[in-house]
């Protein structure tokens, strides 16, 4: 179902979200590992002792290409917000890279698979640009992409050359690496600590703000293989569940799968699969529409002198039909998870 042709009626005949459905998404208390809860702490700092799979796969460049050959682009529209204000959560993340909020464009950004918009703020110096940027957000599958709340691109590298980061819904880029590799590796991060939360849940056994990355289950599958599908994978668990997350999808859209990347992929199979199998129907859903958002119901921020016609923004969800996705409190405060700017 294309929704394209009705978004000038979701937009003149806009409803919120009522606010029963909608929670607050908390200010991040900063980056550092001691907001986490004890059990990521550890998770975190303990490094993956598995062998990259044999042979690896081939530069990221090569399934950059593919994906964006293979993954449906989806059309989409997009309207620059209003001069003068910024998301809450585009400023948090202005002020945490230390970057001048003033210095952000922003866009509603509406794709034909979703009658609610993203908010995409836009360095103005960024190396990317909107065109780029959009179409790529378009791939990303929107049961996906539905889980970000924002997302925010640089200018500047970071300083430890970082490519992009995740912090609770808010996906943040650093120059060269707004690539689909990247972003698939960034949404895993989200699927992982708010989508398979329920999995978490049912084990019992786990504090708030666990990953379903951290716990026994994927422990358990990382044991069964006999090896992990990047070297990043092996910084730790979390890291390793984003990174099999990246190669998942090209198993699911590339024809053949990955074993037409690389023999190799056998030796974190059982990895894959379990990422496939619990979240292929999420990722990809029968009707290709979007059925709950990310939300953030704080107010937007005003940044420098307004100008006469700078009305503040309504920064609500526009959308009957959709459910707004609850973050959990201790995600947007604890999870901070980053990804290295080389090879993008
Ligand atoms: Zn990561």
């Amino acid at each position: 179902m294309l929704l394209f042709p009705l978004l000038s009626t979701a937009l003149l005949f806009s409803t919120s979200i009522t606010s029963a459905l909608a929670l607050a998404l908390p200010a991040p208390r900063g980056l550092s590992a001691e907001n986490l809860n004890p059990h990521m702490a550890e998770v975190r700092a303990t490094r993956l002792e598995k062998p990259i799979i044999s042979p690896p796969f081939p530069d990221n460049r090569v399934q950059e290409k593919d994906l964006q050959k293979e993954l449906k682009p989806k059309r989409w529209v997009s309207m620059k917000w209003h001069s003068g204000y910024l998301p809450r959560m585009c400023l948090q993340h202005a002020e945490i890279n230390h970057v001048d909020p003033s210095k952000f464009e922003v866009r509603y950004v509406y794709f034909e698979d979703c009658v609610a918009p993203w908010p995409v703020c836009r360095h103005v110096n960024a190396k990317e640009s909107w065109r780029t940027i959009l179409q790529t957000l378009g791939k990303v599958p929107v049961g996906m992409r539905q889980y970000a709340s924002h997302i925010v691109i640089l200018a500047e590298p970071h300083p430890e050359h970082w490519g992009a980061y995740v912090m609770g819904t808010v996906i943040t880029v650093f120059p060269g690496s707004f690539t689909l590799g990247v972003l698939m590796h960034e949404f895993s991060h989200i699927l992982d600590l708010v989508v398979l939360q329920p999995y978490v849940a049912d084990l019992k056994e786990y504090p708030p703000g666990t990953s379903f990355s951290a716990t026994r289950q994927w422990a358990e599958a990382i044991g069964n293989d006999t090896a992990v599908p990047t070297d990043y994978a092996r910084t730790n668990v979390v890291e390793d569940f984003a990174d099999v997350g990246r190669w998942a999808i090209s198993d699911l859209v590339h024809r053949g799968g990955v074993g037409k990347y690389t023999r190799g992929w056998v030796g974190f199979k059982h990895q894959m699969y379990v990422y496939e199998r619990l979240l292929c129907n999420i990722i990809f859903p029968k009707k290709e529409v979007c059925t709950i958002r990310a939300y953030d119901t704080s107010d937007p921020v005003a940044i420098g002198e307004l100008q006469d016609g700078d009305a503040k923004p309504n920064g609500t969800l526009h959308g009957t039909m959709l459910n707004t996705f609850v973050v959990p409190p201790e995600a947007n405060e604890r999870i901070h998870m980053c990804y290295p700017g080389s090879g993008a």
